[in-house]
């Protein structure tokens, strides 16, 4: 039996980062960059008004005060999207809109706040004419031609991961498409006689199949597309059948039948198949496991072997599944964000394993407290639907009592 750590180090020993993919932006979200992207232009591309107001030469309306204001003809208009044609010459004034290109001479805009433009609508007043009530700094209330990125930068560097914030660059610069490391194809297969898929009637002695869905639904809720081979039974011919429509997939997860019982084939298939480099870690949910890799004619494919109970294979998929799907996908932080909080429930550690127990995290008076989302056994999957985190029972030990600080993974972080 292996430690979490160490089993964790041999999976991911046998992961390779993907090779990259053409995609439009938008679908790239959460994906990895495979591309270093640098700006071709200027961001924002041109002088262009922070404000509604009047270009103008800041030097003009020195002095300006609301009881002396300075008066400034207006020689034009101008709206965002458009430029003037007329340049703003010694003591005159363009009306402009935010995000207007500035016109030529005029080095900072005074705000309609600070102008007289709401008395003179009020009083439908049509002279063309603005009062300054207050003097302006050169460049105040302009956003300068590339100040945020400027043309030629490195603006993302190739393995930078995509979120709403890149995708609203890379469009910035006018990526329509970008170059990213694709998406892990997991197949997913359950395996037991007793399994019964969903949309069928269920008749005595059979269990529908849960964990093809619940698996397949963490795949894709950490970025990978899941395809679920539906069920192998325990033969060693159907699940070698099974195995076989997994070719091109990029891993292959199962589910059951890697314990000692007489109908457990999945670990005889892989030893036939494949080389299993871990049998057992020593954690609990989900001590029987087989970590490995099958052979498909001179290709090597990363097999999981995930316990049949519905929440062992959940907790087991968490601390290997998640990490080998993150890795491929080019994450390099592929550690699930914990916690520290006080339990509020004695946990007792009966065999020294590591537990990860299903607990309700909250915040009570800003310290975060964790409760045990009820009974622990290995098949009582709602305790996963309250729980939103998983308290860390340390190995060998007799366990925690309630008030010690414990480390939680948070699930849904
Ligand atoms: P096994 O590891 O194959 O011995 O499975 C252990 C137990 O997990 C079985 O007795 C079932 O109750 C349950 N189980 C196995 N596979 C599934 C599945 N796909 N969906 C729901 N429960 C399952
Ligand atoms: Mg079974």
């Amino acid at each position: 039996m292996i430690s979490v750590e160490d089993a964790l180090k041999k999976v991911l020993s046998f992961i390779e980062v993907l090779k990259p993919e053409e995609k439009p932006i938008l679908e790239a979200l959460g994906q990895v960059l495979a591309e270093e992207i640098r700006s071709n232009i200027d961001v924002p591309p041109l002088n262009n008004s922070a404000m509604d107001g009047f270009a103008v030469r800041a030097e003009d309306t020195y002095g300006a005060h609301k009881s002396s204001p300075v008066f400034l003809p207006i020689i034009d208009q101008v709206a965002a999207g458009y430029l003037s044609n007329k340049t703003v010459t010694s003591k005159t004034a363009i009306r402009i809109m935010t995000g207007a290109s500035v016109p030529d001479g005029a080095n900072a805009v005074v705000q309609f706040e600070d102008t007289d433009e709401v008395l003179r609508k009020s009083t439908k007043d049509s002279s063309s004419t603005i009062g300054i009530k207050k003097q302006v700094k050169e460049g105040q209330n302009i956003r300068f031609k590339g100040e945020d990125i400027s043309m030629g930068m490195n603006v993302l560097p190739s393995g930078t991961l995509l979120r709403p914030s890149e995708i609203g660059v890379l469009a910035s610069l006018g990526y329509s498409k970008v170059s990213v490391i694709r998406r892990p194809v997991v197949a997913v297969l359950a395996t037991g006689d007793e399994l019964t898929d969903i949309g069928q009637a269920l008749i005595p002695g059979k269990i529908y199949n849960s964990n093809a869905y619940s698996i397949a639904a963490q795949i894709k809720r950490y970025g990978g597309t899941p395809k679920i081979l539906g069920i192998g039974l325990d033969s060693i011919e159907s699940i070698e059948n099974k195995i076989n429509e997994a070719r091109g997939c990029d891993m292959l997860i199962t589910s059951g039948g890697v314990s000692l019982g007489d109908y457990d084939v999945v670990k005889d298939v892989l030893s036939r198949r494949g080389e299993i480099a871990i049998w057992t870690v020593y954690m609990k949910p989900g001590k029987p496991s087989a970590f490995g890799t099958i052979t498909d004619g001179d290709k090597k494919m990363l097999h999981l072997g995930l316990p049949g109970n519905p929440v062992s294979s959940m907790i087991t998929f968490e601390q290997f599944a998640r990490p080998a799907i993150l890795k491929m996908m080019g994450i390099k932080n592929t550690a699930k964000p914990t916690i520290k909080a006080i339990i509020d429930d004695d946990v007792i550690n009966s065999d020294g394993r590591r537990i990860y127990a299903r607990v309700a995290v909250s915040k009570i008076d800003d310290i975060f407290h964790a409760s045990l989302t009820g009974p622990q056994g290995s098949g009582i999957l709602t305790s996963m639907t309250k729980a939103n985190g998983l308290a860390i029972i340390p190995e060998n030990t007799r366990g925690v009592k309630a008030g010690d600080v414990v480390q939680i993974q948070m699930i849904d972080w």
